[in-house]
């Protein structure tokens, strides 16, 4: 990956053409050393969120070498760049021939299952495995989270007792319980509410479970959108945690997607035309502004100009821009509003910050589009949870259409160890 100081100097040297991804690894490393450092348990990477290679071996590299996936790709992704890490397959519906595969050729131990008739596949699919340990997923209520993961999968409280016997008894190794609060919870206290579900569950089905599993939902910082403290939400797990019906063995993870990596990517687009307000850029819906376009995330941008051989920043008086992604389709929009200067042109670069969660990992090809090159950077993302930049993206005061305003949570700050 070649490596470039700022953003600036590669549009300076290259004048890119095709829309570039740009990471950040130190971003992603400074994230993964708070977790291990904050977390009073083992953390899961969920592949999902950016299965870019350097982001793996970043992780690993920096102590986080459990990872969390829902597929074969993803897991031969995390044998070749983060070889001799654990993973749990942690997808509720698996088909047969992933389960084997993981089980015999990739030695994958830990199934999530949420249903008796998944439990049994996977009883089947592994020749009936005495070392398996097997989680548990239940449906929680996701409030204060930005998406709800909750819908599509998770047993509900009337049938999780039975369940959770039933995976007790199917193994000798781990049985645990695992649930996802939301993507971008902005409430602390969603986790511990969750605990408790959980532990209600445990104690009908008379029960203890080996590994509570928090699953992700950590925030990160969007314009409009700032979080509680990260330090905030691990209090919140550690009095959940602390309340529960578990043995003393008990085994706490988790499985943070976005918080690890949200801050260690953005995207440098080009403005191949603008009409009035909207500016059509050489990336989008189809390539790495999956969010903007169908959840209308505003996010973070900067204007780099290339003039007489500079780069440079773009400041000055902002005005509200929408974007058109560079494929055909009129669903390839992005309604914003972006805030950039007035003067903003043709053959200008907006930088879009803060997509290294759910952006590059949703590209497609559609239309012969979708082809960026991925280089790095050393400096700073658009904005921290972790101390890196400064922890709010602000938005003009007349714009509070996708503004989520949130109290910041209390709770005394306790450091593991
Ligand atoms: C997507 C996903 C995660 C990661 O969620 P974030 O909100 O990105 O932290 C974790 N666990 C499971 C099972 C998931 O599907």
């Amino acid at each position: 990956m070649h490596t470039y100081h700022t953003p600036l100097d590669l549009v300076r040297q290259r004048s890119p053409e095709r829309p570039v991804a740009i990471a950040r690894p130190d971003a992603v490393a400074t994230a993964a050393r708070w977790f291990q450092e904050n977390f009073r348990g083992d953390v899961f990477y969920a592949v999902k969120a950016n299965p870019s290679p350097w982001v793996i071996e970043t992780l690993a590299a920096n102590g986080v070498t459990s990872f969390d996936v829902a597929s074969i790709p993803e897991i031969e992704l995390v044998s070749q760049f983060a070889p001799g890490s654990r993973m749990a397959f942690m997808h509720p519906v698996k088909s047969r021939s992933a389960i084997s595969q993981a089980y015999f050729d990739h030695g994958v131990r830990t199934f999530a299952l949420d249903t008796h008739e998944e439990l049994a596949k996977i009883m089947d699919a592994t020749g009936g495995a005495k070392d398996l340990n097997l989680i548990v997923r239940l449906a929680v209520a996701a409030e204060g989270a930005a998406y709800s993961l909750s819908g599509k999968f998770g047993v509900d409280t009337f049938e999780a007792p039975g369940l959770l016997l039933a995976a007790r008894r199917a193994t000798q190794d781990l049985m645990g319980v695992s649930f996802h609060v939301g993507s971008q919870c902005m409430r602390p206290t969603a986790y511990q509410a969750a605990m408790t579900q959980a532990s209600r569950a445990l104690v009908r089905a008379g029960v203890f479970a080996d590994v509570v599993d928090v699953g992700g939902g950590f925030p990160s910082v969007y314009p409009g959108m700032v979080p509680p403290d990260l330090a905030d939400y691990v209090d919140s797990i550690d009095r959940g945690f602390a309340e529960m019906m578990v043995h003393e063995t008990t085994e706490l993870w988790c499985e943070p997607g976005r918080a690890l990596v949200a801050e260690g990517s953005s995207i440098l687009t080009k403005v191949e035309l603008r009409k009035g307000d909207a500016l059509y850029l050489n990336d989008g819906s189809y390539g790495s502004l999956f969010d903007a376009a169908h959840t209308k995330w505003p996010f973070p941008v900067k204007l780099i100009r290339n003039e007489d051989g500079e780069a440079r920043e773009v400041e000055g008086a902002l005005k509200p821009y929408r974007f058109w992604g560079p494929t055909c389709d009129s669903l390839d929009h992005m309604p914003g509003p972006f805030w950039l200067p007035e003067d903003i042109r043709e053959g200008d670069y907006v930088e879009i910050g803060m997509l290294g969660a759910y952006g590059v990992a949703m590209n497609t090809r559609f239309n012969g589009f979708g082809d960026a090159e991925t280089i790095q950077v050393n400096d700073a993302p658009m904005a921290s949870m972790f101390g890196l930049a400064k922890r709010s993206i602000s938005v003009p005061k007349s714009d509070t259409a996708n503004v989520v305003k949130l109290s910041k949570a209390r709770g005394k700050k306790r450091r593991r160890k």
